[in-house]
């Protein structure tokens, strides 16, 4: 069973992985974007653990509800309601339990997942975060690795695509060649899962 502080562990490691790969990402976004998308995430999550420190919620849907508010009201740009509302709907969808399944994770997770796809009105393909999400939540059906591995992968997907939503999207055929940056930073949202078990 999943408790808060596994959550918290979650959201940790995953600010730990965005600080130490915050110059990748914003290297990522620099040919297809404005070049700020680590800086943009290091804020938010440097944001989230101080929320998470700060008033240490009860339950796994809390922590994740406490993290999307943080992300979208210090993140901004595209990635910051996408990634809020991801969080946000997940922790909603896990509901007031104290301790959930991986398979309620691996659901909830789902219904964040499709949070995300309304919002920015991306489909699998059009190179963003979705991309890494979408293999992610089906992997999670096996075990965390298998979501971090094929996350891992549907970001690598990403750089022989052309963009068809975002800022990437305004390059047309010049953005083919060049991994996603939403994509990357989501793989290493599911790579947190692991270390958060570990
Ligand atoms: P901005 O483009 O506003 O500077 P960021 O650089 O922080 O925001 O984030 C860019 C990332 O956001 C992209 O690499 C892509 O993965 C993701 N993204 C942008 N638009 C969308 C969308 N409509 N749906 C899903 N993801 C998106
Ligand atoms: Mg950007
Ligand atoms: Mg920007």
């Amino acid at each position: 069973m999943l408790d808060a502080d596994f959550f918290r562990r979650w959201m940790t490691a995953a600010a730990v992985s965005v600080d130490r790969e915050a110059e990748r990402l914003t290297a990522l976004d620099s040919p297809i974007g404005d070049a700020d998308h680590g800086a943009n995430l290091q804020r938010g999550f440097r944001a989230v653990t101080a929320a998470l420190e700060k008033e240490a919620p009860a339950t796994p849907g809390a922590v994740l509800q406490l993290a999307g508010r943080q992300l979208i009201s210090t993140v901004g740009g595209a990635s910051g309601p996408l990634y809020g509302t991801l969080l946000r709907r997940t922790g909603k969808a896990l509901g007031d339990d104290g301790e959930v399944t991986e398979e309620q994770l691996a659901q909830a997770l789902r219904a964040g997942v499709d949070g995300v796809m309304a919002l920015g009105g991306a489909a699998p393909g059009d190179k963003t975060m979705v991309d890494a999400l979408v293999p992610a939540v089906d992997g999670l059906a096996t075990s965390f690795g298998a979501a971090a591995e094929a996350a891992e992968e549907g970001a690598v997907a990403t750089t022989p695509l052309q963009a068809r939503k975002g800022r990437a999207s305004y390059l047309g055929e010049r953005s083919i060649g060049h991994q996603d940056p939403g994509a990357t930073s989501s793989a290493l949202l599911i790579a947190a899962l692991v270390e958060a078990a570990g």
